[in-house]
């Protein structure tokens, strides 16, 4: 892991040694950037988080999810839906363009925005947010995408949204993403959802650091169920947020030694899974889970350390899913490390846009069936490094399916969608009517099966 990101920081800076010359232009440029972040950031209000650092009102208990709507909603052939906007692109921002719609199209995500929930969950105190620039960047984008007057969107064409001050602010906040360099979606998904999260981070600073624990030895369901719980406990003592309700599980990482056959482990928070791609003829979206969770060696090089034999020993490493979130986003790792650079794998996966059943990949002590549905793919077509991204999603107001591609908007059957060019999936739970907000106070609320 750590050795692939030197090597792609090496490649990134190869490539951005190239654009030295224009330093001195894009100094000039940033002081203007520095001006209009300091004006953007006066455009809004201090909350109660900021006053008191206690939060008091909670914006919301639970967030009904749209799926108890399906099927239900009638529309006329010609009739306007919302939502329905491109982006216009403001250079190699595809990757941008394609992460902003997959969130947009996410019902419960865009509807906290929409109703202004983040006005009062703004966490200025958080020393690793961005105090809120990025989120209410965010928030700004989403509400003109979704609030776009409807006699607009009946006229001839897609209409467009230009989404500039959310490209300057994410610049400003993160100088990868300020140029027009090629990014990946998935980091720059991962990117935006953590700093919304830190953002909306509920939790009072400063916070006392709460360690992971550690578990020793066999125990039967309902006592992993139980130190599984605890360790969501405590992780709420320092991460609560729309995020966190949203798509966030956990899952088991445990280690055996081989020496001493000491067995120890940790339930850790999960956000999406970075599933690797079996290279064979056909392959099913569940086989790449499973190959996730495969067990594995570590021997040779990659050894453990065993407190117990107080040195470096053979032993195997096994990760288990727990908890899966509400919405889950699965990565496919289609870009692999290779000598000279960064290969493609081209292989199409079979995603099944409809009972997705993740029954045999989870313990069976689970509150709800985790049988999901999908709501959008980011889709990457072309090689490594000439390449575009573009997503296909799922209508929070209809319920067909659109492509959005930068600029251009269109209605497309889902079985279009290129298996071989699918690089994010997100589903969605559909055994859930209602996301609830994790607080500490209220276990029931956990996805634990607690007594
Ligand atoms: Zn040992």
């Amino acid at each position: 892991m750590a050795s692939q990101k030197k090597q792609k920081k090496q490649i990134k800076n190869q490539l951005s040694r190239k654009k030295s010359i224009r330093t001195n232009i894009r100094k000039t440029k940033s002081d203007q950037l520095v001006q209009y972040v300091k004006k953007f950031q006066n455009q809004f209000k201090l909350n109660q988080l900021d006053q008191d650092n206690k939060e008091i009102i909670p914006s919301y208990q639970s967030i009904p999810t749209s799926y108890q709507l399906k099927g239900k909603k009638k529309f006329q052939k010609k009739e306007a839906v919302k939502g329905l906007v491109g982006l216009k692109n403001l250079g190699n921002k595809c990757y941008m363009n394609a992460s902003i719609q997959l969130l947009s199209n996410l019902q419960p995500l865009s509807d906290y925005f929409i109703e202004d929930f983040q006005l009062t969950e703004i966490n200025r105190k958080n020393p690793i947010s961005t105090q809120g620039l990025a989120t209410v960047a965010f928030a700004n984008l989403i509400k003109s995408i979704w609030q776009m007057d409807i006699q607009k969107l009946t006229v001839k064409g897609t209409p467009i949204i230009i989404p500039e001050e959310f490209n300057k602010i994410i610049g400003y906040c993160n100088k990868s993403f300020s140029d027009n360099s090629q990014q990946d979606a998935q980091e720059f998904l991962m990117y935006l959802l953590d700093m919304i999260h830190e953002d909306l981070n509920r939790v009072t600073f400063p916070i006392k650091s709460v360690q992971l624990r550690e578990y020793l030895g066999d125990c039967n369901q309902r006592e992993l169920e139980r130190q599984a719980a605890e360790t969501w406990g405590d992780y709420l003592q320092r991460s609560k947020s729309i995020i966190v309700d949203l798509m966030q599980g956990q899952f088991k990482n445990s280690l055996k030694c081989l020496s001493c056959d000491k067995y120890t482990y940790k339930f850790e928070p999960l956000m999406y899974l970075s599933v690797p791609i079996p290279e064979q003829e056909e392959c099913q979206l569940i086989e790449c889970i499973k190959e996730y969770v495969k067990e594995e060696q570590l021997t040779n090089g990659n050894q453990w350390f065993c407190e117990n034999c107080n040195k470096l020993v053979d032993a195997i490493k096994k990760i288990d899913l727990w908890k899966l979130p509400t919405i889950l986003i699965i990565h496919l790792k289609r870009f692999k490390f290779v000598e000279n650079g960064i290969k493609k794998i081209e292989q199409a996966i079979n995603f099944p846009l409809e009972s997705l059943n993740l029954s045999q990949c989870l313990p069976k002590l689970q509150k709800e069936k985790p049988i999901y549905e999908l709501l959008g793919v980011v889709c990457h077509t072309g090689t490594s490094d000439r390449g575009h991204y573009y997503t296909y999603a799922r209508s929070k107001e209809n319920f067909n399916w659109y492509l959005f591609n930068d600029r251009q908007v269109k209605q497309i059957n889902v079985t279009e969608i290129p298996q071989e060019d699918a690089y994010l999936l997100m589903y969605g739970k559909s055994t859930i009517p209602l996301i609830k907000r994790q607080t500490i106070s209220f276990p029931e609320n956990w996805p634990h099966v607690i007594k």
